[in-house]
Order: structure tokens, then sequence, then C-alpha cells
């Protein structure tokens, strides 16, 4: 397997336009859309025609440079008026930690509460991603500054010990919830370290949600876990949405979408694609996958 430091000489340069290499081919060309807002447009058309929407995010994380954070404010709005203006189905997800959170709670809270205003004037949701734990509280505290007025929604992560406390605490608030399985490195004392509790605590949010949520996203590609909520969906009835990372399982998306479910897919653009890149590598079972999906297409 590739070691981390061998594999950041492998995708040395930070920005993929013009690379034209195997890395650009095999990452940025798997799950990255591009490197720009016009490439997540035209993958978003695509999915749209295949009857499902997209969950948009402009990659970047942890910024403390200001003329980076105020490129990663304006793209998203720039984003959001390109969204409205095109009609496509599509959401915008953000990281707290592209918009400052690194620099100052009240620096995120203001450019997320910004964004969110541009989007709620034209009709866009907007989803806010989960980082690292130490970005938790102040997502939630960030989330419910905003949640009364509608249209956003904010993501758990089930590997996380206390997100059971944090899905009862957002469904107070009548939050809409993406659940994911988590995918940053995280201490076996505030996280379950192996798939199979993860994916048991998953099960166990999951329930939560169908009792105290009316809207929510499950967001894997474990097909046991979408069969298993479909089939309770059958008596709850909420509106729920399967959400799948763009080039992960699209066929398996796609006909659920084909046979009626609501389907999203995330779809990442942007230049700094390395981080977003090596979660996915980390996902043990993916990194399988994807040499297989790489060969059989
Ligand atoms: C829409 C969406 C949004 C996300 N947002 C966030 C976020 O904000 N914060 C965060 O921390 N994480 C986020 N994630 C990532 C998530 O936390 C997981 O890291 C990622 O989804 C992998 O977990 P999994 O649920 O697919 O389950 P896994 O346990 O990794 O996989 C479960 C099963 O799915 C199938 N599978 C998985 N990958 C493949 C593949 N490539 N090909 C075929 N079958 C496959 C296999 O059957 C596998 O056993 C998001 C994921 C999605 C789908």
């Amino acid at each position: 397997m590739l070691s981390y430091p061998k594999l950041h000489i492998f995708l040395c340069p930070t920005n993929f336009v013009g690379i034209g290499n195997v890395a650009e081919r095999i990452f940025a060309g798997k799950w990255i859309a591009g490197a720009r807002i016009e490439d997540a447009l035209r993958r978003t058309r695509q999915l749209n025609a295949l009857g499902m929407s997209a969950i948009i995010n402009h990659i970047g994380e942890d910024l403390t440079d200001k003329h980076d954070i105020a490129d990663a404010v304006s793209t998203n709005i720039r984003l959001i008026k390109e969204i409205k203006k095109a009609k496509l189905r599509a959401s915008v997800s953000l990281k707290l930690t592209a918009l400052g959170l690194r620099v100052s709670r009240a620096m995120a809270r203001k450019n997320y509460s910004r964004i969110v205003v541009e989007a709620r004037k034209r009709g866009v949701f907007v989803w806010l991603d989960a980082e690292t734990q130490d970005t938790i509280d102040d997502a939630i505290s960030i989330y419910e500054g905003q949640v009364a007025r509608g249209g956003v929604g904010i993501t758990v992560q089930a590997y996380l010990r206390r997100s059971g406390k944090n899905l009862e605490r957002l469904a107070k608030r009548k939050a809409v919830v993406r659940i994911v399985k988590g995918a940053y490195s995280e201490s076996g004392k505030i996280a379950f370290v192996t798939r199979k509790d993860t994916t048991a605590n998953y099960r166990s949010l999951m329930h939560d949600a169908f009792s105290h949520l009316k809207e929510f996203t499950i967001a894997t590609h474990d097909s046991s876990l979408i069969k298993e909520a479909m089939l309770l969906n059958r008596s709850h009835r909420r509106k729920v949405t399967y959400a799948m990372l763009n080039g992960i399982r699209n066929g398996y998306a796609a006909e659920l979408a084909e046979q009626g479910n609501s389907v999203a897919i995330y779809v990442p653009f942007g230049t700094r694609w390395i981080d977003y890149s090596l979660r996915r590598l980390r996902e043990e079972s993916h990194l399988v996958l994807m040499f297989k999906s790489l060969l059989g297409g």
C-alpha cells in the first residue's frame, strides 16, 4: 500500500489544472468534477438528466489566509447564482474551516450566514459538511443560528460516539440532517474505530432519524443500510434522500433514482483536491474497490 509521504510526492502539484499526468486522470477525473464552477455545473446537468440532484462542494479546508477565505466565500456565492440561473437541481455544501473557522468562530459564522442569505434568496439549499471533531460544537452552534429560517442542513458522523446526542439536540430544532459514517482519523476515545461499530451506530442514528426527523439524507454507499432505510420508510413516510460521492457506485445511485427515490451525488470541484482524494484513499475498502472500479469502469 502507498504510504502518505510517497503519495504526497506522487500528488505533489496542488493545482490539477494542467498537471496532465496519471494523478490528474485517476484522482481528479474519478472523484472531482474539475477545477472550475463550470465543471461542477456540467456534472450537475448530467446528474439531473439521470434524475439525480447534486450536492456541490467547492473543495477547500483549514484555510487561514484571508484572500483564500474571501475567495471561498465569493466562489460559493457565484456558484449559487449559477445554479439558480441554470435552473439546476443542486444544493451546495460548505466546510466551516474554508470559511475562516481556523481564524475565528465569528469569521466563520459571518461568512456562512452571508452565503446562506444569498442562497435563500435563490431557493438553493445549503449543507454544512462535518469535519474533524474539534469543529463539531462550532458547526452545530453556527448552524443553529440559521436553522429556524430554513434552507439549511447539517451533517452528522456515525463514527463519533457523541453523534446520538447531537442528533437529539438537532431534532429539537427541526434540523435537516445528512448522516455519514465519517471520513477523518479520530481517536478511539471519542470515535468508533471499526467499520462494524461505525455501521452499528449509523443504523442507530438512522432509526433515531426516522423517529424524530421529517427530512434527512442517508449518505452512504452501503447497500445494507440503504435497503434498511427503504424498508423503514415504508411505514414512516419521511422525506429521505439517498446520497453518494461522485465516482463511487454512481450506477447504483442511478438505479435508485430510476426506481423513484430521491438521490443526490456529492460533487466536489476546485483546485485543492489532495486532502479530499487522500480521505477517499484512506478508506480501506474504497482503495480496493477503487482499483476494481478503475479497471471495470
Ligand atoms: C453524500 C456524502 C456526503 C459526505 N459528507 C461527509 C462529511 O460532511 N463529513 C465526513 O466526515 N464524511 C462525509 N462523507 C464521507 C463518509 O463519511 C464516508 O467516508 C464515505 O461515505 C464512505 O463510507 P460508506 O458510508 O460508503 O461506507 P463504507 O463502510 O466505506 O462502505 C460500505 C460499503 O459500500 C460499498 N462501497 C463503498 N465504496 C464503494 C465503491 N467505491 N465501489 C463499490 N462499492 C462500494 C461496499 O459494499 C462497502 O462495503 C460523505 C459521504 C457521502 C456519500
